[in-house]
């Protein structure tokens, strides 16, 4: 993997120049760097080799590279176990010509005290806007076409992206996700470090980041601060960005209390913070509110953080949570300090069961909830899930929550991977609109569609919501 940046001062050789920069020549990109443009250098990092030198060095025009060699096998001894793929995948990936995460890991170990804007010998050019051009024969860009545009234009780059073909003898191979990208600009040094070190592993967006982890998390806050805040796309930065140390997902699905405070922990700043998971569930309070129903059933409650919402509606005199999973009703039932609360005990009650069976403990209730759930059950679960929930259990109002699968085209792997490892699939728009005009025309409801969240003009909502009413209520 290669990066080069060109460092430009046309004016420094021109006798008799009056710019700033006749005094500056290009060549002091060495001391900016704290590299020597006359040795080569080599660092050995975890996951491969870094080599630094300089292809050119003169007084207009000085360009420096890096190198990294990643050592695949290595890595592979280190990649954790379990992780699925393909089983020659540790060994056979394109990590080691493509990662903008080893990269920017990479980038940060070289040039860390430029990134720092410190310069011993040249603090004032270090403190310029110069014109500098950095070139990457070949990263991985996952996600959107115009995504380098998007992340790099609103910094002020002039951004020349182009496809890669996989094959050039096999068009039909395709071409992403693999681009040569040019950018070019008048910007600090330290700056555009740290815009190609927060950057480059958000435009690669793989799955898989040995060496991105909480602590990395972290540094995103140092090295965004002054211009990820008014970036156009920041929560997609930002969402990408996390993803890496795999916390997103945590936190939209609102899994365990353990990993959504670890996010608390690591989350640069609460801004920072994805908030679409509390967002959803007050939506569906404020949709059972709405419906003034005093029995509520939450399906597939989890560990009852909608439970919780739920609990404050003083018009609820009933509050059923249901789960399959027993661990996480233990978890849900401590949450809600059901033990410390006796007074709680006649208005909620927790049941351990299955949207696959049916359930005779569900009938009779005004409103049923199902949020994030239909996707965790196999795809020939959902006939049955809609026969018992509408056939036979038959709330007034039903509340459904889902992933638009559409909307993952935004997200780090460009919509080829689902949101959780435990979801079974993730409908598009249409395919859940299907399923909903089929289930409440069999079952006699009303049915409205809504859209959650972040929406992409293309793509759509992040989450897609369903809200059925019994015709004869
Ligand atoms: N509704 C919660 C949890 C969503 S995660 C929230 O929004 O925070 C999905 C939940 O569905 C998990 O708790 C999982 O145990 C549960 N689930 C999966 N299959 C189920 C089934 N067949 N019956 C009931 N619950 C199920």
């Amino acid at each position: 993997m290669l990066l080069t940046l060109t460092l430009t001062q046309p004016n420094a050789a021109q006798p008799g120049a009056t710019s700033p920069d006749r005094f500056q020549p290009a060549s002091d990109l060495g001391f900016l760097l704290h590299k020597h443009p006359e040795r080569l250098q080599t660092q050995t990092l975890s996951f491969g080799t870094a080599s630094v030198f300089y292809p050119q060095v003169s007084a207009q025009q000085t360009t420096v590279a890096l190198l990294l060699e990643v050592d695949p096998v290595g890595l592979s001894r280190t990649s954790r176990p379990g992780e699925g793929g393909a089983p020659l995948e540790p060994y056979v990936n394109d990590r080691p010509y493509a990662s903008g995460s080893f990269l920017a890991v990479a980038l940060r170990d070289a040039f860390g005290t430029a990134l720092t804007g410190r310069s011993k010998a040249r603090q004032a050019l270090a403190d310029q806007a110069l014109a500098f051009s950095v070139y990457l024969p070949c990263i991985t860009a996952r996600g959107p076409e115009d995504l380098p545009e998007r992340l790099f234009g609103p910094l002020g780059y002039a951004v020349q992206a182009t496809p890669i073909a996989l094959d050039p003898l096999y068009p039909e191979w395709g071409e992403r996700p693999y681009v040569e990208l040019k950018l070019s600009g008048q910007m600090r040094l330290r700056d555009l470090l740290a815009h190609l070190y927060v950057l480059l592993p958000v435009l690669d967006g793989g799955k898989r980041h040995y060496y991105l982890n909480d602590a990395e998390v972290d540094k995103l806050a140092r090295h965004s601060a002054g211009w990820l805040d008014t970036h156009p796309e920041r929560d997609l930065i930002t969402r990408r960005y996390l993803r890496f140390a795999a916390l997103v997902r945590q936190a939209e699905e609102g899994f365990s209390q353990s990993n959504s405070s670890e996010l608390e922990q690591t989350a640069p700043s609460a801004s920072l913070r994805p908030r679409l998971h509390d967002e959803r569930l007050r939506w569906v309070a404020d949709q059972v509110a709405a419906s003034g129903a005093a029995q509520v059933l939450d399906l597939g409650c989890g560990e009852g953080k909608l439970l919780r919402l739920l609990l404050e509606l003083g018009q609820i005199r009933q509050l059923v949570g249901m789960d399959v999973s027993a661990r996480a009703l233990e978890i849900a039932a401590r949450r809600l300090n059901l033990r410390e609360r006796p007074e709680l005990a006649a208005r909620v009650q927790l049941l351990h069961g299955s949207l696959s069976y049916p359930d005779s403990r569900l009938k009779g209730f005004g409103v049923a909830t199902l949020v994030e759930v239909i996707e965790h059950l196999e795809p020939h679960q959902i006939g049955p899930l809609t026969q018992h929930v509408f056939g036979d259990a038959q709330p007034r109002t039903v509340i459904v929550t889902t992933p638009n699968r559409e909307y993952n085209a935004v997200f780090a792997d460009g919509g080829q991977d689902m949101r959780h490892p435990d979801h079974r699939f993730e409908w598009t728009r249409a395919e859940f609109a299907a399923w909903a005009e089929a289930a409440a025309q069999t079952h006699g409801y009303a049915l409205t569609l809504h859209g959650l969240g972040d929406t992409h003009p293309d793509y759509g909502p992040i989450t897609q919501a369903a809200v059925f009413v019994r015709h004869n209520g």
